[in-house]
C-alpha cells in the first residue's frame, strides 16, 4: 500500500517514515528541499528506503504543490508545520504555512479519488489553551478546543497556529466529505533520526546545557514512537475517528529537571524558575481514547533517557 508523509525530513515525521517502511508500506515522502542531505539522507538510509520510501518535493506555501506526493496514496499523513518560537513575523512564519498549508494538502487529497483517509498531526496546544481553568482535579480531553482569540490576545503563535490549523481542517474536511482524523500530542520526546535539532528535543537539552532556570510551565509529555504508532492506528483501524490526545505525563518544568537529576546525578541541571510568578497549575489528560486505539505509552522515565542519550550521541550536549 502506498501512503503519504508530509514534511517527512521533521522530527516526528522521520519516525513515522521508519515505522511505515518498516510495516511493509511505500511512502511517498514530501520534502521542502530533496537536494539538502541534512533533510534527507537520514531518511534515505532507513531500511526499505532504497525499495519502497520516494522523496516528493513540496512548499506548504505554494498551491498544488502537494499534487504529486498525495496522487495514488490511500492515506496522507500531514505532519508538515512550522513548530518555531523563535520568530519575527508570526503570519508569515506560522500562521501561513499552518493553516494555508493545511488547506493546500486536503485540497490535493480532494483531487484524488485514491486517498481514504487524512491523519492530521494537530497538537495539544489546538486542545489546552483557553481560559477554563485548571488543577489536579481537571481532566482535559479530546471535547476541549484550545481558544484561537485567547491565542492571539496573548500572541502565543505557535499555539493559534496549531488551533486555527486544526479548526480549517475540520472545516474543510466537512465540506469535502473526507475523512480526517486528528492526533494531539503534547510536547514529544525521544531520539532524534535527523541530524538537526527540532523545537521540543531542544527544550529538554535547555535544562541540561548550563542554563540554570527552567520555564514556569506544565506540560503533557509523550515518545516520539508512540506518536508515530497512533498514527499509523489511526490510519489503520477503519473504526478510528475524531480526535486523540497523547499524553504519557503531565509534569512541570521543575519536576522534569527533578527526573533528569535523578537520572544523571552528576550533571547541572537547570534548577529554579525563570519567573516568580506562582508555579503553573497542573492538570490531567485523558488517556481513554488512546487506549481505545491501542496505544501501550511507553514511560516517561524510558522517553528522557532516551531523549539525553540521543542529544549527546548526535552532539548536541557534553555530558
Ligand atoms: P520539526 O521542526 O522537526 O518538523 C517540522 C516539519 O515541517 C519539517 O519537516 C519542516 O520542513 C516542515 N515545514 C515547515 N515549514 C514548511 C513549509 N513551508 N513547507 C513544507 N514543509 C514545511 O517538528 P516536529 O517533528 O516536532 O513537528 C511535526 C508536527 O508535529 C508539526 O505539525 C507540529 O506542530 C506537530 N507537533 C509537534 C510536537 C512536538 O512536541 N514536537 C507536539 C505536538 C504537535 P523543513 O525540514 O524543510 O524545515
Amino acid at each position: 500500500k502506498v501512503v503519504c508523509v508530509t514534511g517527512a525530513s521533521g522530527f516526528i515525521a522521520s519516525w513515522l517514515v521508519k515505522l511505515l517502511l518498516q510495516r511493509g508500506y511505500t511512502v511517498k515522502a514530501s520534502v521542502r528541499d530533496t537536494a539538502d542531505p541534512k533533510k534527507t539522507e537520514h531518511l534515505r538510509s532507513l531500511e526499505g528506503a532504497s525499495e519502497r520510501l520516494h522523496l516528493v518535493k513540496a512548499n506548504l506555501l505554494e498551491e498544488g504543490s502537494f499534487d504529486a506526493a498525495i496522487d495514488g496514496c490511500e492515506c496522507v499523513f500531514h505532519t508538515a508545520s512550522p513548530f518555531y518560537h523563535d520568530i519575527t513575523d508570526p503570519q508569515a512564519e506560522l500562521l501561513d504555512p499552518a493553516v494555508k498549508g493545511t488547506l493546500n494538502v486536503l485540497n490535493s487529497c480532494s483531487k484524488t479519488s485514491t486517498v481514504k483517509r487524512v491523519v492530521v498531526t494537530s497538537s495539544a496546544a489546538a486542545v489546552v489553551y483557553s481560559e477554563r481553568p485548571r488543577n489536579s482535579d481537571v481532566i482535559i480531553d479530546e471535547t476541549w478546543f484550545s481558544n484561537a482569540d485567547f491565542a492571539q490576545q496573548n500572541k502565543v503563535w505557535y499555539i493559534l497556529s496549531k488551533t486555527l490549523a486544526e479548526e480549517a481542517a475540520w472545516k474543510f474536511a466537512k465540506d469535502h466529505v473526507i475523512d480526517l482524523v486528528t492526533i494531539n500530542p503534547a510536547m514529544v520526546i525521544g531520539p532524534l533520526l535527523q541530524p538537526t535539532l527540532n523545537t521540543s528535543n531542544a527544550a529538554v537539552l535547555k535544562l541540561i546545557n548550563g542554563s540554570s532556570t527552567f520555564p514556569n510551565l506544565t506540560f503533557g509529555w509523550v515518545d516520539v514512537k508512540d506518536v508515530c504508532e497512533a498514527h499509523i492506528l489511526a490510519y489503520e483501524n477503519p473504526s478510528a475517528s475524531g480526535r486523540y490526545c497523547l499524553v504519557e505525563r503531565v509534569l512541570h518544568y521543575s519536576e522534569l529537571a527533578k527526573f533528569i537529576k535523578e537520572l544523571y546525578p552528576s550533571i547541572q541541571v537547570a534548577d529554579k524558575p525563570a519567573d516568580d510568578k506562582p508555579v503553573a497549575p497542573s492538570y490531567q489528560v485523558s488517556k481513554e481514547k488512546a487506549k481505545g486505539l491501542g496505544i501501550n505509552y511507553t514511560p516517561f522515565e524510558e522517553s528522557i533517557k532516551a531523549t539525553i542519550e540521543s542529544l549527546k550521541e548526535k552532539g548536541f550536549v557534553n555530558l
